[in-house]
């Protein structure tokens, strides 16, 4: 194994996997090193997002790691149900894993947990110290003072049923099912004719639900749409940050210097917890940056993030009227008011490029949730340090 490396990749999860990616095509000269303590990389997800959240070249580099496609998706709620048009696709981490493992070959080192990282070592856990010009921190989410947050909790079954399931094109909120300690919805994706990917998912203040009861939601969903008798093929699950609030400065100086990238660096979207779009652009920015050394990677990597930052402050207020104003079990009339909405608006919220107009499309008229309560959770004082939105 060689000591000295261009870029060293700790984590092989979603942000530094797609880093690598992209290198391998358009930076093949460096010499890239993507280390995962697990035996593959990727872990068990399933990424799901919109087509148009990624500029067209995204989608070109992107193209080859997708494993579903479909031309819209639906929503349902107690007052409508819609189909949105629009391309939504789906990336599995086993496929993941296997595009990597076929590009990078012997540039990645799995089964090897990491715990001591300097912007340009890595300390293997046999002793031996491998240099770089920089470190890319990738590990994942992290706990942090400085994020006032709240969580979407879920759990995935991929069931394997006994005949077609009809369903053509996801469901990614089913929100007429009862409702829980928070918002409640199921999201269906179908994989194959009779291979469905079904996760129970809560918006909620703390970090975890009994995952029983939601696998338990799961078959009962399942049995009422008549998909029964399912074989469980796999199961994920999560519980993704969703911030309300929070002190860029101090987030970022947990770093002290040390490059990030993914949920660790707070690069992901504030209302849904996904990251995959943020995680495209960092590669971007990593592919394109004039020098890889550390301290300037660190300071455009915060940069990219701070812009960020500034960019959803908008969607931040929105997370506090969805949590703090109202009653959690009513959280679910915001989303139904919010799919209510325009096309354009639902499309541009979820690639985080909500306009001037839609910001006021999305705070006019009667508030689904109590005024004054409304009023409150917009000057939630968290943070003093937090500008105003
Ligand atoms: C089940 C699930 C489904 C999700 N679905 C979507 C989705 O549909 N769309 C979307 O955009 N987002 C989704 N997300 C949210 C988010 O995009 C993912 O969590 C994403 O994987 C985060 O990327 P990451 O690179 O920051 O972290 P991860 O992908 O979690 O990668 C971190 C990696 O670091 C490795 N690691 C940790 N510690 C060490 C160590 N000490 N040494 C070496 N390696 C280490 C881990 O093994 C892991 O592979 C989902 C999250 C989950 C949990």
């Amino acid at each position: 194994m060689r000591r000295d490396w261009d870029l060293i990749l700790v984590g092989a999860g979603l942000a530094n996997g797609l880093i690598a990616w992209h290198l391998r095509h358009s930076r093949p000269e460096l010499a890239v090193l993507l280390i995962d303590r697990d035996r593959h990389c990727g872990g068990n997800h399933t990424w799901s997002f919109h087509a148009s959240d990624l500029s067209p070249a995204q989608q070109q580099w992107l193209a080859p790691l997708i494993d579903h496609r479909w031309p819209g998706y639906q929503v349902r709620f107690p007052a409508f149900n819609r189909r949105l048009q629009g391309e939504y696709c789906s990336i599995t981490s086993a496929s993941f894993a296997v595009h990597l493992a076929r590009a990078l070959g012997e540039t990645i080192l799995t089964g090897t947990a990491v715990s001591r990282i300097t912007p340009d070592t890595v300390q293997l856990p046999d002793g031996q110290t491998l240099h770089a010009r920089a470190v890319i921190d990738g590990r994942g989410v992290q706990p942090s003072p400085h994020l006032e947050l709240g969580y979407q909790a879920f759990i995935g079954q991929e069931l394997q049923l006994p005949r077609p399931h009809g369903l053509s094109e996801p469901i990614l909120m089913d929100a007429t099912v009862a409702q829980g300690e928070g918002y409640r919805f199921v999201y269906t994706l179908p994989l194959t004719a009779d291979r469905l990917l079904i996760e129970d998912t809560h918006y909620i203040d703390q970090q975890r639900l009994d995952p029983d009861h939601l696998r338990q939601a799961i078959g009962q969903y399942a049995a009422a749409q008549g998909w029964a008798g399912g074989e469980l093929v796999r199961e994920e699950s999560g519980s993704l940050p969703i911030i309300l609030d929070g002190n860029f400065e101090a987030f970022w100086a947990q770093a002290k210097g040390m490059p990030c990238s993914g949920l660790r660096a707070g690069l992901f979207h504030p209302t849904t917890g996904y990251s995959l779009p943020c995680a495209a652009s960092v590669a971007e920015l990593i592919a394109a940056a004039p020098t890889l050394d550390h301290p300037a990677l660190f300071n455009s990597l915060r940069e990219h993030a701070r812009r960020q930052w500034a960019e959803q402050r908008f969607f931040r207020l929105l997370n506090r009227m969805l949590f703090l104003a109202g009653n959690p079990s009513d959280r679910w009339r915001v989303m139904q008011r919010f799919y209510g909405l325009g096309d354009g608006l639902i499309q541009r919220f979820y690639a985080g490029r909500i306009t001037l107009a839609d910001k006021a499309r999305l705070v006019s008229g009667k508030p689904p949730v109590p005024l004054g309560a409304a009023l409150r959770a917009m000057a939630f004082p968290v943070f003093p340090s937090r500008e105003l939105p």
